[in-house]
């Protein structure tokens, strides 16, 4: 059955692959989004579809439209864009919930909150079950975003039980691909940017951190079975359990480049995690047997062809 579903930014990194993946299912996708981190690129081949939508809107100013679901993305994801205005984030992530909520109340939508494995901080217990409360540091330079996700959960949960909105909560672990902005700061983007460049490789700190990456084909079929299930609202991992170090990371992206660059290190930013692994057992019970498909070398191959193809077009900072 097709529905009318609601992207709120819909033009980012995620939520162009989601676009793309509801449009392919056969439903109508409204894309709403600030542009503030995301880019018209990332939709343009969107646009002459019957069944999709941008509006351009930013989530802090409530909004109305006649939709069946919500899936709630808009938020910088990088540090350095959450940091750039930490205000702006917080309230995006506060008063864009309460508008998806408001929205969804009025109109008995389901809505689905894209939180973050941030909501653990700096986890003390390892890997991260969503039973652990967190280790959050309320008052640091990433508190602005994790601090967010963290109240934004808290008012899908009193909505529910308040008033019976209908929730699902993701708690998304790093992931990464093409249509990344490939000047965002995350780890992978930056990496095979300078690898690609010949560019120093800027590890921060002594790369011995650790993340674990999800290609995001592997991220939007986690989405999509949570959000269409009846069993839990979550919140549910979705993430790669893979865990790899930042030098590994770079000597990966080294090797499958044949990059001449040079490692570097640079200073390791404040309440930087030191480990972050998503235990996916809640995922696999409820979603299907849901476990990543695409091993880290294989997703990383692919994000580097698109990269190369976006520089060397001179597309890749979009419109
Ligand atoms: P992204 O920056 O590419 O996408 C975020 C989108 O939200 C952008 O298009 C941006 O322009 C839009 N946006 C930001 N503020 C807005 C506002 N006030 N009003 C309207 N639109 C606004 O990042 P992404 O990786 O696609 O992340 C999507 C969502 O998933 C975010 O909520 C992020 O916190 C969450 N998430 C992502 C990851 C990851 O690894 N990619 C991990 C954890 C959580
Ligand atoms: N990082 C790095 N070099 C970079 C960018 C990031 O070493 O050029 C490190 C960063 O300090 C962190 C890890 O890579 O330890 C992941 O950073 P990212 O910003 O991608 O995501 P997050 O810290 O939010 O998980």
């Amino acid at each position: 059955m097709s529905i009318r579903i609601l992207i709120t930014g819909g033009a980012g990194f995620l939520g162009s692959h989601l676009s793309d993946r509801l449009l392919a299912d056969g439903h109508e996708v409204i894309c709403m989004d600030n542009l503030f981190t995301g880019r018209k690129v990332n939709i343009e081949h969107l646009f002459q579809n019957p069944k999709f939508e941008f509006i351009r809107h930013d989530v802090v100013d409530p909004f109305k439209a006649e939709v069946d679901q919500i899936y709630n993305l808009a938020c910088p994801a990088s540090p350095p864009h959450y940091q750039y205005n930490a205000i702006k984030t917080i309230k995006t992530s506060v008063m864009g919930m309460i508008n998806c909520l408001g929205l969804a109340k009025r109109l008995n939508a389901r809505v689905f909150q894209a939180s973050s494995s941030e909501v653990y901080g700096d986890p003390e217990i390892h890997p991260q079950q969503e039973g652990y409360w967190g280790h959050v540091n309320p008052i640091g330079i990433r508190s602005c975003y994790d601090e967010g996700k963290r109240c934004a959960e808290t008012l899908c949960f009193d909505y529910h039980r308040q008033n019976g909105i209908d929730v699902r909560i993701v708690r998304i672990f790093n992931t990464y691909g093409p249509r990344m902005h490939p000047n965002d700061g995350r780890v992978v983007s930056n990496f095979i940017v300078q690898a690609l460049k010949g560019e120093d490789i800027t590890i921060y700190g002594d790369g011995t951190q650790t993340r674990s990456f999800c290609y995001v084909s592997d991220l939007i079929e986690g989405f999509l079975r949570l959000m269409n299930q009846d069993e839990t609202t979550g919140p549910i991992n979705i993430g790669n359990p893979g865990e790899f170090t930042m030098l590994e990371l770079a000597e990966n992206i080294i090797d499958l480049t044949g990059t001449t660059s040079k490692i570097v290190h640079q200073d390791l930013p404040s309440d930087d995690p030191r480990q972050r692994q998503p235990d996916i057992t809640l995922a696999k019970k409820y979603l299907d047997n849901w476990e990543p498909q695409v091993p880290l070398r294989d997703g990383l191959k692919k994000t580097i062809e698109h990269f190369s193809e976006t520089l060397n077009l001179g597309k890749a900072i979009g419109f």
